[in-house]
């Protein structure tokens, strides 16, 4: 008898996560990957936790459970040393509510103005998390992709803080990575292959 394929629901309605996830996620075998916009009904819980990971977790078990589905939930966002690890959490909102990629990036190149290139250190977080669909979390990954901030922005690929994010051995932005290169390298990249055994098991993926 055949069983019907599995279905995975990505917590974020970021169109661009949704993109990098769904390529990551190309090999996971037969399942059925869609992005929380397929499910307008379903919450986008506020982000109230002051980690990545905590985030994480809200967001997962909260579209889980509105959806009755396994929910995989993305929170990430850029720590950059100078500024004491700010954005952080707040990466999405660096700007004001509702502010968008080149208001944040405006505003990391003002606050960084006078901090010199040996102390433009920053990295991007990625945490993820695997909800059941009654919402208990079944497993977390967590990566990092280490780089500096640049003092202009370049390169029109990724998102985000992307054209201002410098990679640590090579002058090119993230910005200026094909996709598959961003995700050889990537935080995002990184916690997906991390959480591929994971989601196999409670998928039950061959
Ligand atoms: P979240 O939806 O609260 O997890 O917000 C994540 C925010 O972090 C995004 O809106 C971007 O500002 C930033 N961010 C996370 N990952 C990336 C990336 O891969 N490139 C550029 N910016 C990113």
């Amino acid at each position: 008898m055949s069983r019907r394929p599995a279905v995975l629901v990505l917590a974020t309605r970021n169109r661009h996560k949704i993109d990098e996830m769904r390529v990551l996620l190309a090999g996971l075998g037969p399942v059925e990957i869609v992005g929380a916009d397929a499910f307008p009904d379903a919450p986008e819980p506020e982000e109230t936790g002051d980690t990545f990971a905590e985030n994480a977790r809200i967001k997962a078990s909260a579209v889980a459970r509105a959806t009755r589905h396994h929910a995989l939930a993305d929170d990430s966002g850029i720590c950059i040393d100078a500024l004491g690890g700010r954005p952080g959490v707040l990466s999405a909102r660096w700007a004001g509510p509702g502010s968008g990629a080149s208001e944040w990036i405006a505003r990391t190149l003002r606050e960084m103005e006078n901090v010199p290139d040996g102390e433009r250190t920053a990295r991007y977080v990625c945490a993820l998390a695997l909800a059941a669909p009654d919402g208990t979390i079944l497993g977390e990954t967590e990566a990092t992709f280490e780089g500096r901030i640049a003092r202009a922005p370049r390169g029109t690929g990724g998102f985000g803080y992307d054209p201002i994010f410098l990679l640590p051995d090579e002058d090119r932005t993230a910005g200026e990575l094909t996709p598959n290169e961003k995700n050889a390298l990537s935080h995002r990249g990184k916690a997906v292959r991390a959480a591929l055994p994971l989601l196999r098991r409670h998928l039950r993926l061959p």
